[in-house]
């Protein structure tokens, strides 16, 4: 019963006195006196509103906020030093070659950037081979650019993915079989050297996204062997999912492909079970941090990760998709684009990571400036 109904009922009810303002007054005190009872026999914790009535408030409820030091922002490098090319498909993300890095990094970094995480594209013709062989190039452009931007921005922290789709002329991410599928023991070979490279070059972390059976643990050892794996931070893309989420991608990094699909290796959409088992490998294998991807369609990946993994950092991968769906929405008018951005990331950070790789990076470092 509402207070205002409960008012009118009591005074009503109490027909046998004659004077109404004393009906009135009695009905107030019976009311009042009732609401305190209600409260005090058990009732309280119906009442919530008041704990986030204030915008200060409402923000202690997270347990976590985004901050910018969470944010890592994945960049396109190509081996075309001048080169400047917005990717249609991706709205605002340019594929860049080495001359355009620092003019383009120099004011995110005043706002704020921490951490950018390098992707190599390959765009002269007769790169790519069957082995991957441009991917640890000493003159490609994810070595130089580790190069470059650890002389540039010594603060700033260089996280490179690993992986061979981009340099391979097959497009997929290892080596391949005759009958097409991927040979696990080379390409572990091979991924775990082109990791190494990075590291030599000054990768501050390895993020291996290839899917290969082992690589985690063969990365390990390789640094250990080698007197690095102390100071280069191994992170593993344990549970990343095969979808339609990275059509963006495959526009800007040129990595579709050319037979068959990736879903032999990346996990299917539906294997939670399986990204528990993914999740659990990489940790024993050495992995220092843990990665979803992609992220908003995950997020149950995302707690388990936090829970199995509950003593590691969780980084969630914000794909191209997510982020060309938000603009698209945005764009139609189903909503604005800032609260959207928020929304789901928060969404991410509720989940359990820690660690957002995102497209959004630059706005965000606006948006949390302001
Ligand atoms: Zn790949």
């Amino acid at each position: 019963m509402s207070f205002s109904s409960l008012v009118s009922d009591l005074t009503y009810r109490d027909s046998d006195r004659d004077d109404r303002r004393s009906q009135l007054s009695r009905a107030r005190s019976y009311a009042s006196t009732a609401a305190t009872s209600v409260s005090i026999s058990g009732d309280i914790s119906s009442q919530l509103h008041g704990g986030y009535s204030h915008p200060l408030a409402r923000s202690w409820q997270a347990e976590r906020q985004l901050t910018k030091s969470m944010l890592i922002y994945p960049l396109f490098v190509s081996d075309q030093p001048d080169e400047e090319v917005l990717i249609p498909s991706l709205p605002g993300q340019c594929r860049r070659g080495i001359n355009r890095l620092v003019p383009f990094l120099e004011p995110l970094i005043k706002k704020g950037l921490q951490s950018v995480m390098l992707f190599g594209v390959p765009v002269a013709p007769g790169v790519k081979d069957a082995l991957g062989t441009a991917a640890d190039d000493p003159k490609g452009p994810v070595i130089q650019s580790i190069k470059l931007l650890r002389r540039r921005f010594p603060d700033l922290f260089i996280t490179t993915d690993v992986c061979l789709c981009e340099y391979t002329s097959h497009g997929h991410c290892g080596i391949l079989r005759e009958d097409g599928s991927l040979n696990n023991e080379l390409s572990v070979d091979r991924i775990s050297d082109v990791a190494m490279a990075y590291a030599y070059a000054g990768a501050h972390c390895v993020a291996p996204s290839d899917m290969n059976d082992g690589r985690i643990r063969a990365i390990k050892l390789k640094l250990i062997e080698a007197g690095i794996s102390h100071k280069v931070v191994l992170m593993s893309y344990a549970a990343k999912f095969s979808g339609c989420l990275y059509g963006p991608f495959r526009d800007a990094a040129g990595s579709c492909p050319s037979f068959g699909d990736r879903k032999c290796y990346q996990l299917p959409p539906g294997g939670r079970g399986l990204a528990r088992r993914a999740i659990t490998r990489d940790i024993q294998e050495g992995a220092d941090i843990i990665m979803v991807k992609p992220a908003s369609q995950y997020l149950d990946i995302i707690s388990d990760a936090k829970e199995i993994g509950r003593d590691l950092p969780v980084a969630a991968y914000q794909v191209s998709g997510e982020f060309a769906m938000i603009h698209a929405g945005a764009k139609a008018g189903v909503f604005d684009l800032k609260t959207m951005a928020f929304e789901a990331t928060q969404g991410i950070l509720r989940a359990g990571a820690t660690i957002v790789v995102s497209y959004f990076t630059p706005d965000f470092l606006e948006w949390l400036s302001n």
